[in-house]
């Protein structure tokens, strides 16, 4: 049995990681990825040391972090399960490996929110897409559209009228509702077209996405576009832990020192309930856990 599980390795987990193996602890990394959200981000101006950093470079600064240190890290690798057994915790991942240790920090993060229409499955990856960092290159001269209308979706315009021919911003609400700065951007691009009140419909194509079957104040449009960027919010990765307390959304409830509601499971970063979801929220958030993890180690 080993002392620790992380689940998770964006922010919080790697702060934890570093943490733990400076307090020399016997610890396995599970996870789909090195740097999680904070990867998609093409333009990160509050993560302190950096004044500017992309995100796909602060999380290849993240590994080259993990990498002085020895630990058991499995990568690409999901958890679908934790349990509790004698003495500590089961985790069991989606390759059915199982991992036992005496103390887990969750540290899974959100995925982005499912837009729900008819046609989402067949066109995912096939046109539409949830990232506008890892995807966006692929759309290059092309007509796209971004759905939403708060920070996210403000993002990834601003990422692909570098690239795109025009982007049509389709936004349910009355206005936008994100950072002012960023919504001025987006207002004075002449490469974007702003549809507030929008409501999308479903999506249409063959093989491959072909457009975008929109709704104005009960009035039908098909708007022709390759790709599409589904930008509506985030859920919390939680589902694999149901022992823990969280909240109506699903967060994992902590308090100030990331313990969760059984002793020995700790929680950091945007899975929680801690109100802010930021890169460097999450960081401190994933040491104080492993602090807490290691004061329960040493006193259990
Ligand atoms: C487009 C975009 C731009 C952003 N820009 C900024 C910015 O400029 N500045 C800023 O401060 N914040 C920004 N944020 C927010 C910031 O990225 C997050 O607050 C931060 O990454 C949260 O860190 P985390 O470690 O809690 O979770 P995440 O970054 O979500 O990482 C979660 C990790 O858990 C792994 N994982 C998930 N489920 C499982 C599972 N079941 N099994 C194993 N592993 C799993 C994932 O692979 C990932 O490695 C942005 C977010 C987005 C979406």
């Amino acid at each position: 049995m080993k002392d620790l599980i992380i689940i998770g390795a964006g922010p919080a987990g790697i702060t934890a990681a570093v943490y733990a193996a400076r307090k020399k602890l016997d610890f396995t990394v599970i996870t789909r990825d090195i740097g999680g959200q904070a990867a998609w981000s093409s333009d990160i101006q509050n993560y302190t040391g950096y004044q500017y950093i992309s995100g796909p470079d602060l999380a290849q600064k993240f590994r080259e972090h993990l990498q002085q240190f020895s630990f058991d890290l499995q990568e690409q690798e999901g958890v679908s399960r934790v349990e509790q057994i004698e003495g500590g915790f089961q985790v069991i991942t989606s390759s059915k490996k199982e991992y036992t240790a005496r103390t887990v920090i969750i540290a899974s993060g959100k995925r982005p929110r499912l837009l729900g229409v008819p046609s989402e499955g067949k066109f995912m990856h096939k046109g539409v897409t949830y990232c506008a960092t890892c995807d966006g290159p692929l759309f290059a001269g092309k007509d796209v559209a971004v759905i939403g209308g708060g920070n996210s979706a403000l993002d990834a315009v601003l990422q692909m009228v570098r690239i795109a021919n025009k982007v049509y911003l389709i936004n349910i609400g009355q206005g936008l509702t994100g950072d002012p700065v960023m919504i001025e951007k987006v207002q004075h691009d002449p490469k974007v077209e702003i549809l507030n009140e929008t409501k999308t419909v479903d999506f249409f194509g063959d093989q491959f996405l072909k457009g975008v079957r929109v709704e104005v104040r009960g009035a039908g449009r098909d708007i022709p576009v390759e790709g599409i960027f589904v930008e509506i919010g985030l859920v919390p990765n939680s589902n694999c832990i149901d022992f823990v307390a969280k909240n109506p959304a699903g967060e994992i409830i902590i308090n100030g020192a990331a313990e969760t509601s059984v002793p020995g499971v700790f929680a950091a970063g945007d899975v929680t309930n801690v109100p802010e979801k930021q890169i460097i929220i999450a960081a401190g958030e994933g040491a104080k856990a492993l602090l807490s993890a290691f004061k329960y180690l040493s006193t259990h």
